[in-house]
């Protein structure tokens, strides 16, 4: 990594909501974490059960995912569904990107919501 990416790296994790939650130094509940990942509670959950599944990795959103990240997207999905299991939700559950702030968007470090516990009404809003 040059010093330039590293700089640009640095700032990003000092900067990013989603970084310091990870790093510990923005209190979360904690629902999962392993050496790619992290999962905890949304704060403003909208619905039984409301999880944001991250990658460890600050990937800006999905629109700014690379092909190099194919697999840890794919494996944030299973942890959601690792996740669900274990809920007991299997019956009918959610896993979304919002994709820019058209969409709702509003933290830019990639999140996988995980929605279930309730009935989901489709198209949703
Ligand atoms: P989005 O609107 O798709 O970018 O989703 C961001 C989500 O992060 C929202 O559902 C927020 O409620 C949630 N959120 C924001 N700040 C926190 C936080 N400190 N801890 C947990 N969830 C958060
Ligand atoms: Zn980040």
């Amino acid at each position: 990594m040059s010093n330039k990416e590293f700089c640009y790296y640095f700032q990003v994790m000092t900067d990013c909501l989603f970084c310091k939650i990870i790093a510990g130094k923005v209190p979360s509940k904690k629902v999962y974490e392993d050496d790619r990942s992290f999962a905890f509670e949304d704060i403003k959950p909208q619905a039984p059960t409301h999880v944001l599944i991250i990658p460890k990795k600050h990937i800006v959103g999905l629109k700014e995912a690379e092909d190099a990240d194919a697999e840890l997207l794919g494996y944030c999905q299973l942890v959601a569904a690792k996740i669900a299991r274990a809920r007991g939700i299997e019956s009918g559950y959610r896993t979304v990107y919002n994709v820019g702030p058209g969409a709702g968007q509003s933290v830019f470090h990639l999140h996988l919501h995980l929605l279930g516990g309730r009935g989901l009404g489709w198209p949703p809003g």
